[in-house]
């Protein structure tokens, strides 16, 4: 069977290796005579995967002992509340860096909670940059809150802010494992796993245990980090299946060589669509700034909507899913994950440069 040339920005493309191994343990996973999803998950079966998920995760990122790993429900989205909710305390203010519309989002979940404070924005520059240089932070601020890749616009934190005052909050939901990041410099890191990391369902939370003692008691316990951290994220029934996918996307991703190749593989992938649309004279037109530019999306415009309608439509012909871009920016995106196989970039390369010359 053909496997799609799929460029969706999330749920996005698995590993081939990583569906064949679920398959092969569907109906009957290590010689237990049921599935993954059909295991209790207080068995000695289902908590060696939960296990073995968060030693990969804090092998793979390098996540140091006075942190947690948890794992969540709720997506990325319930973090915008239950970030405020848990580290926002009284009188201080959550500082926001605005790069797009997922930061707008836990902005506005935030505002619902406590006081806040805008540190920067590029919202004026229809969020093409990011912000790092301007960044300004409220005398009585509580954390301050960044999105380490901009899903919709293409873009991406370079270099990221460090203040040792504040604690660091990051959503990473599009891209945890695709590059090396220093755990250290932040102080809670989340991402709902359908980007890089498996299916949707889960959520990647990694904080800081001494930011724990924050929370206050009266947060209803599902909300409160404490619940997943005293209790292992096994407080109640956890989104088994995904973790298990989680857990094999994670020995995948090792078996590559962990962050070091990943990292230099997305550079590649990144480059051989980015060269396409600076070599085009025009012809393809970026949304990110040059140093802004995201290694994971892939957000591009044509000069104009008639050449536009008809990319879409050639590319759809030719097997390419989900190239059109985010409602809010229009365009393109191509998504292209840790997952991505080289070689479907290299093809919509090779359909962007033939495109090009016939129009
Ligand atoms: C996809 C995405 C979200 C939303 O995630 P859900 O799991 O659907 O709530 C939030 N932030 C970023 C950066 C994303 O890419």
């Amino acid at each position: 069977m053909n496997r799609a040339l799929n460029f969706n920005a999330g749920p996005a493309v698995l590993p081939d290796a990583v569906l064949a191994e679920a398959e092969k343990n569907w109906l009957n996973f290590h010689q237990t005579g049921m599935a993954v999803m059909e295991l209790s998950h207080r068995s000695k079966e289902y908590e060696t995967i939960h296990e073995q998920a968060i030693l990969l995760l804090r092998e793979l990122l390098s996540i140091p002992d006075t942190y947690e790993v948890l794992f969540l429900q709720g997506g990325a989205s319930l973090q915008f509340s239950m970030v405020p909710m848990n580290l926002l305390t009284e009188g201080k203010a959550g500082n926001y860096v605005l790069t797009g519309v997922w930061a707008e989002k836990a902005l506005k979940e935030a505002e619902k909670v406590g006081k806040t404070f805008i540190s920067a924005s590029s919202k004026n520059q229809r969020y093409k940059t990011i912000p790092a240089k301007n960044i300004e932070t409220s005398e009585d601020a509580a954390y301050l809150h960044i999105t380490s890749n901009n899903t919709i616009y293409g873009t991406q934190w370079q270099k990221f802010p460090s203040n040792e005052r504040i604690p660091l909050v990051a959503d990473m939901s599009s891209d945890l494992l695709s590059r090396k990041v220093n755990i250290e410099n932040f102080d809670l890191i989340y991402a709902g796993a359908q980007k890089n990391l498996g299916p949707s369902g889960v959520t990647v939370v990694i904080m800081k245990k001494e930011l724990l003692s924050r929370s206050r008691s009266h947060l209803p316990t599902m909300l409160n980090y404490n619940t997943y951290a005293d209790h292992n994220s096994l407080y109640n029934t956890p989104p088994t299946l995904a973790i298990y996918l989680l857990k094999l996307v994670l020995e995948w991703a090792k078996g590559l060589g962990g962050l070091p190749v990943i990292e230099k593989r997305n550079e590649e992938k990144a480059k051989i669509l980015y060269d396409v649309i600076d070599c085009s004279e025009g012809f393809f037109l970026g949304h990110a700034e040059k140093e802004s530019r995201s290694k994971m999306n892939i957000a591009f415009n044509l000069h104009n909507e008639e050449s536009a309608k008809s990319f879409l439509h050639q590319a759809k012909e030719e097997g390419f899913i989900g190239l059109n871009g985010h409602r809010s920016v229009g365009g393109f995106r191509a998504s292209i994950y840790n997952a991505m196989p080289v070689e479907h970039v290299i093809q919509l390369a090779g359909f962007m440069k033939k495109f090009r010359e016939y129009n």
